[in-house]
């Protein structure tokens, strides 16, 4: 007590008024509360954004590209995951899944890359005409198109393919995508005619101008004339199942980057249609 009022009174008159006292311990906590920002701003110590960035490096964008591994494969269980279920491996349809086996795939992802640089060239040329394309379709299962080559022979209604089986199809090989208009669908001409002009002059051939057995939204990979008339070795790496071998060989993939999605190619032809 004795030391505490010795030093009261060594203090100037003006200092010991409280409000000053009470000023001063304000400036105070601004001056603390000021220094970390002051610090962070100019990089001299961790500032709080700096410690919260790695909390949030794990999350993956939605959209992201699937992982891809050393290989070039992709890594995750369910490499197809990110794409719409018609798109997927047949094998990995099962159960209530099943359904989606003869339901169209119409991702791009699916394609090799030169085939879809052409497809994309197609899609912006109809956009800058006015027009309003749809992907119907890219990549088709083998059951899809025994499902399709059913109708008008063991199912009621009119053919829509000459191809018994999607091995022998431009589509199973990512080598054929169907446009079609995103409102009036199969039921445009005119549409089909920009389709067929546009695909041709983006390297594509377009399924429109076929005189014997038209196929207005179809446009395909120029570089195979035809499944029947198939260069040997195409034919041999057909029935290997060598897929990649076959995109490379053709010079559909893109030397630079990783490979694109490669669905595994479908075995021998599956059972009965539901
Ligand atoms: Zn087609």
């Amino acid at each position: 007590m004795p030391d505490r009022n010795r030093s009261r009174r060594r203090l100037p008159a003006a200092w010991r008024s409280p409000q000053l006292r009470a000023a001063l311990l304000v400036i105070g906590a601004l001056c603390l509360a000021l220094i970390p920002l002051l610090a962070g701003s100019l990089g001299a110590s961790p500032s709080a954004a700096r410690v919260r960035a790695p909390a949030t490096l794990g999350t993956p964008a939605i959209g992201s590209p699937v992982a891809i591994d050393s290989a070039g494969r992709p890594s995750s269980a369910n490499p197809y995951a990110h794409l719409p279920k018609g798109c997927w491996p047949e094998h990995l349809l099962t159960g209530r899944d099943s359904v989606w086996a003869f339901t169209p795939c119409n991702a791009l992802e699916v394609l090799p890359i030169g085939m879809r640089v052409q497809v994309e060239c197609t899609l912006d040329r109809l956009r800058k005409g006015g027009w309003d394309p749809l992907v119907f379709e890219t990549y088709r299962s083998d059951r899809r198109q025994q499902f399709l080559y059913s109708y008008g022979r063991t199912r009621p209604g009119k053919r829509v393919t000459n191809v018994a089986t999607a091995r022998t199809g431009f589509h199973h090989w990512g080598w054929a995508v169907d446009i079609i208009h995103r409102t009036r669908h199969w039921n445009h001409p005119r549409f089909f005619h920009w389709v067929g002009q546009h695909a041709e002059a983006c390297g594509l051939v377009a399924g429109a101008f076929w005189k014997s057995f038209p196929d207005f939204p179809h446009v395909q990979f120029a570089a195979i004339e035809s499944m029947s008339r198939a260069p040997t070795w195409a034919k041999r790496l057909m029935a290997e199942n060598k897929r990649d071998s076959l995109w490379l060989i053709a010079g559909a993939m893109s030397p630079r980057g990783p490979p694109p999605l490669a669905l595994p190619v479908s075995g021998v032809a599956v059972g009965a249609m539901p």
